[in-house]
């Protein structure tokens, strides 16, 4: 590659392809694993670093019948680019903004219930409402006499029960005992309104890992985030695997990549980066690549993550940098300045994903994906 295509380069380093058609197969995986029963689609955080806009445009297409967000700002986001779908909005619930944008807000105490109640009166319109019960997540939620709450909710005027939810605190394949406390505890609840003749169109408390082994959680709906984006919360990360992907198993949306700015060829025992973390043992060939933890690659993937180059599976080398990352290209043949380097991502039979990574760093695939997905350019295909 010669100097003078480096102008091409002068971007930032990461590019983040996300392949809408695997958002609609994960959106069928769900379905199918649902007995087709309403989807509320978590497109919070930008869609895990997806991009909400296109993710959710693409999710309405194919029929969702709900998204949510975690925020209003994020809901106006979406209605700003002309998504009419219904949008829940999880965690604020801002008086204002719901009117003017007609958004489902979730309610977790009296307190918003009565002013959403005195602005709906006042408006005269019947604002249609979710309440949050805490059934273990110790997170936002009615706790204690929840049914005695939400039938006070039931009787104030300017608003509506649409929906009853809780969240879980961990759905582990291997001990089920907490989780199923907690489907203990929303199932009573629900009879116990039942009883008192109150009616709620959707109880619902499943996300994603619940949705894959849970089916006693899927209750009136279901409520998936990373399940949409490709991952598994509860399956095995996927390194080096020759497994193919069946049809009934979510497909990763989200492939890094970036190019390689400069080959380097060094002698043994040259110190690598920050800290000489890294010494080279033999005569090697170093890639630089524009992608630091800057980008949302993680420091801590320093001597501890690899990158695919050319069919091959090559370390990252050395302290990763802000902006920077070393590898190590020794013995890839043919590799030149310019050529295409998979962080994250699939080619052939191997690949690297979010799962894969979070290993690496002690972290989960949420943070890779929400990390890398929203300082990259995102490219949609
Ligand atoms: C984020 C979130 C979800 C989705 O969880 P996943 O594990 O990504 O499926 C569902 N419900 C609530 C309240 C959430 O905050």
């Amino acid at each position: 590659m010669g100097s003078g295509e480096r102008l091409l380069f002068m971007n930032r380093g990461a590019i983040a392809e996300i392949d809408l058609s695997s958002i609609s197969n994960n959106l069928r995986v769900v379905r199918n694993l649902s007995n087709n029963r309403p989807v509320i689609a978590v497109v919070k955080a930008d869609a895990y670093g997806h991009g909400a806009v296109e993710v959710s445009r693409r999710l309405v297409s194919e029929g969702v019948e709900y998204l949510a967000v975690a925020f209003t700002e994020e809901a106006k986001e979406l209605r700003g680019a002309g998504i009419n779908a219904p949008i829940m909005v999880l965690f604020d619930p801002d008086t204002d903004d719901i009117f003017q944008y007609n958004l489902i807000p979730v309610i977790w105490d009296k307190r918003a219930a009565v002013l959403l109640s005195r602005e709906g009166e006042r408006r005269n319109i019947r604002v249609k409402v979710h309440i949050k019960v805490d059934t273990g997540m110790g997170r936002l939620g009615i706790t204690g006499d929840a049914a005695k709450d939400i039938l006070e909710i039931a009787n104030m005027k300017g608003l509506t029960i649409d929906g009853i939810m809780s969240h879980f605190s961990e759905v582990d394949p291997s001990d089920v005992s907490f989780a199923r406390q907690q489907i203990c505890k929303f199932d009573s609840l629900k009879n116990e309104l039942s009883k008192t003749g109150l009616s709620v169109n959707l109880f619902h408390i499943a996300n994603s890992a619940a949705v894959m082994i849970l089916p006693e959680s899927h209750f009136d709906a279901v409520r998936p985030g990373l399940m949409l984006y490709g991952y598994s919360p509860v399956q095995k990360s996927e390194v080096r695997s020759q497994k193919s992907e069946k049809k009934t198993e979510p497909i990763p949306a989200m492939t890094v990549k970036t190019k390689i700015l400069t080959i380097r060829r060094l002698p043994a025992n040259t110190p690598i980066s920050y800290g000489r973390t890294f010494v080279t043992k033999r005569d090697s060939i170093v890639g630089v690549i524009p992608v630091g933890y800057a980008d949302g690659y993680f420091r801590a993937f320093s001597n501890n993550a690899e990158v695919i180059v050319k069919d091959m599976i090559v370390p990252v080398i050395g302290r990763v940098c802000m902006d920077i990352t070393m590898i190590d290209l020794t013995g890839v043949e043919h590799v030149a300045e310019g050529d295409e380097v998979i962080v994250m991502g699939r080619r052939g039979n191997i690949s690297i994903d979010a799962s894969a990574l979070a290993l690496q760093a002690e972290t989960s695939p949420y943070e890779i994906l929400t990390s890398l997905g929203s300082r990259a350019t995102r490219v949609y295909k």
